[in-house]
C-alpha cells in the first residue's frame, strides 16, 4: 500500500520546484489565479538593433514554450495535490479503478492507470 503522505511530499517538493523554474522564465499572471505568463523581452529599449530584437523575440519564444511545460507539469501537480484533499486520489479517471502503486511512485501526479496512461 502506498503512503499517500510519502506521495504528498512529493508533490509539494514538484510543486515547490516547477514553481521556482516558472519564475525564472515566467511570472503569476495577476488577473487569473494560478495562470503564469511567459515573461517578455523588453523591446523597448531605445538601444536595441535589428538583430538584438530579433534574439529577443527568439528568446521569447523559447520562453514561452518552456513555460508553457512547466505550467503543464503544474496543473498535474496540484490538480494531484486536490485530488488527495478529495479522498479521490489513486484513482484512473478514465476507467475508476485504483492506479497501481508502482506508477504512482514513478509519477505522483499520474491521473490515470498504467491502461488508460496518455503517453
Ligand atoms: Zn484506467
Amino acid at each position: 500500500m502506498t503512503n499517500t503522505n510519502d506521495l504528498k511530499s512529493k508533490l509539494l517538493e514538484e510543486k515547490a520546484r516547477l514553481e521556482g523554474e516558472l519564475s525564472g522564465v515566467g511570472h503569476r499572471n495577476p488577473k487569473i489565479a494560478g495562470d503564469w505568463e511567459p515573461s517578455a523581452p523588453d523591446l523597448n529599449n531605445p538601444t536595441a538593433d535589428v538583430n538584438d530584437v530579433a534574439d529577443s523575440i527568439e528568446a521569447f519564444e523559447e520562453n514561452s514554450a518552456i513555460e508553457v511545460e512547466l505550467e503543464a507539469r503544474l496543473l498535474e501537480v496540484d490538480s494531484a495535490l486536490a485530488r488527495i484533499e478529495a479522498g479521490t486520489y489513486g484513482i484512473c479517471r478514465i476507467c475508476g479503478e485504483k492506479i497501481e502503486d508502482a506508477r504512482l511512485e514513478a509519477n505522483p501526479s499520474a491521473p490515470t492507470c498504467i491502461a488508460h496512461r496518455e503517453g
